[in-house]
């Protein structure tokens, strides 16, 4: 949903230049434009992610719809942006606008963490490491890679040290990525996306028309 243009003016007149770096949470009380780099999103005090915020995106919506209060955002790699204090915004903006906004973003969120959950109760860890792997790709443009460990994956998506080790190993022989100091480098996207469950579709730019041919009229 695009911001109105009175808006965006206000938007541009407050925003300040943020880097974060890995682990650092956005500024509270702020909206935070993310342009590089992705942030993730955490129940609070626990390590395993349950989203992803990537550049385009904006987060600190949460403390409007009281969020804030079970969940944390921390970024998963280090990002930059621009924060806007919330406060002034939320005066700016008219009540129709904010209330929509705020349904269409609680429904996204809603659908993600019901795929989330079925997600992890029947696809493989291989088939998961590669959907969160294929998440990071999508979102990091630095052609050195993505700057994660295996230790890390392992924690953000809650694997044993064995279990990620073991489907990273699955990806690499399937020529999908590569493991280079420190990075996971995707050499094959289209393997990559062969090895992926299928909930991350709904995502990806559509193909293909989906409206099918009228079928013909029988005689
Ligand atoms: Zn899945």
């Amino acid at each position: 949903m695009a911001f109105p243009e009175d808006i965006k003016r206000v938007i541009s007149s407050l925003a300040k230049k943020t880097f974060l770096d890995q682990r650092d949470a956005p500024p509270k009380g702020h909206l935070y434009f993310l342009t590089s780099g992705v942030l993730g999103i955490f129940a609070r005090g626990h390590p395993v992610c349950s989203g992803l915020i990537v550049p385009g995106s904006v987060h600190g919506w949460e403390t409007l719809l009281d969020e804030g209060e079970w969940r944390e955002t921390r970024a998963l790699l280090p990002c930059e942006g621009f924060s806007v204090p919330l406060e002034p915004l939320r005066k700016a903006l008219s009540d129709p606008w904010m209330f929509r906004f705020l349904a269409v973003h609680a429904v996204a969120r809603t659908r993600d963490a019901a795929t989330e959950a079925s997600c992890n109760a029947i696809h493989t860890a291989s088939q998961r490491t590669a959907k969160w792997i294929m998440r990071l790709h999508r979102a990091v443009t630095d052609p050195k890679g993505i700057l994660i460990t295996q230790a890390r994956l392992a924690e953000i998506l809650g694997f044993q040290r064995t279990s990620i080790n073991a489907s990273c190993g699955y990806l690499k022989d399937r020529g999908a990525i590569e493991i280079r100091r420190g990075r996971v480098v995707v050499t094959d996207v289209e393997k990559l996306r062969a090895i992926c469950c299928s909930c991350d579709t709904h995502r990806e730019p559509v193909r293909r028309p989906l409206h099918r041919q009228p079928e013909p009229m029988r005689a």
